[in-house]
């Protein structure tokens, strides 16, 4: 089967003012692969994720989702061509339920649409009552179905996190950009994470995961990108990149100040 690079990365920089956060990266993700995104803080990581989500425009350089460019695209375009993400500081609606919270990620709402008004009211029943539905299963599939009710402010970090992907899944996106999703999370719910993006990837689901829990890393990714002050210093697997003499001194360097 021919290799298809999902997520195309070419020659991208990012500046903020005299800073160069992100310096001539390139990298790609192949279909149906799960790669990592390592680095001390401060590296670049959430900067380039921001980039191919449109959500900060490249100073230079091009990024593609499925072999389409995009970097001319707004955001909300990019979920057309297959793309969704979560933050690295989840900030679910606190004062919706969790279910509504997985409400508000549904596409294709007819009753929001501004020519709902000619839609038989009929049909925007059935799709409401097929959103409720599927966000139900997602709840149920990220363990939080027995929260479907409460406030989201009641959520604990972990659990905001099994919110978000259940929220990005509402748009059954291709790709998955997962920022941080271990951050803040006990051990039995990262076991849980793991096991729900193995689930995801094994339908077929592209992933790009910035991750600093190298346990997560080893067992979900194949191939491991490392960035150290904007650029990118080695790729491979993550047996191999953890004892790569420059990623250690970047590691090093960093919680050295
Ligand atoms: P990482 O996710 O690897 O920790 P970031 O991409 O968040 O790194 O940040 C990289 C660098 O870019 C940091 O020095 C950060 O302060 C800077 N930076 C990120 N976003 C902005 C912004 N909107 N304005 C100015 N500087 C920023
Ligand atoms: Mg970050």
């Amino acid at each position: 089967m021919p290799t298809q690079a999902m997520i195309d990365v070419r020659a991208v920089s990012k500046r903020f003012g005299g800073m160069t956060a992100v310096d001539d990266v390139s990298l790609a993700v192949q279909r149906g692969t799960i790669a990592g995104l390592i680095g001390p803080n401060g590296a670049g990581k959430s900067t380039l994720f921001n980039i191919i989500a449109g959500v900060v425009k490249p100073s230079s350089g091009e990024v593609s989702l499925r072999g389409a460019p995009v970097h001319h695209e707004p955001a909300h375009r990019r979920m057309r061509h297959g793309l969704g993400r979560t933050f690295q500081i989840p900030r679910p609606f606190a004062g919706m339920t969790v279910l509504e919270n997985v409400l508000t990620a549904a596409t294709q709402q007819s009753g929001e649409r501004l020519f709902a008004n000619f839609l038989p009211g009929r049909r925007i029943e059935i799709e409401e009552r097929h959103n409720a539905d599927k966000a139900m299963a997602l709840l149920e599939f990220v363990t939080l179905a027995k929260l479907a009710n409460a406030p989201a402010r009641e959520l604990s970090g972990g659990q905001r996190k099994l919110l978000e992907l259940a929220r990005v899944l509402m748009a059954d996106p291709e790709i998955i950009l997962l920022d941080e999703p271990a951050a803040g999370v006990n051990p039995a719910l990262i076991e849980v994470i793991i096991e729900r993006i193995a689930d995801i990837n094994r339908r077929g689901v592209t992933f790009l995961i910035i991750e600093h829990n190298m346990g997560l890393v080893a067992r979900l990714c194949r191939e491991v990108f490392v960035m150290a002050q904007g650029r990118l210093i080695a790729h491979g697997a993550p047996a191999d990149v953890v004892r790569d003499a420059g990623v250690i001194e970047a590691y090093l360097g960093g919680s050295a100040v």
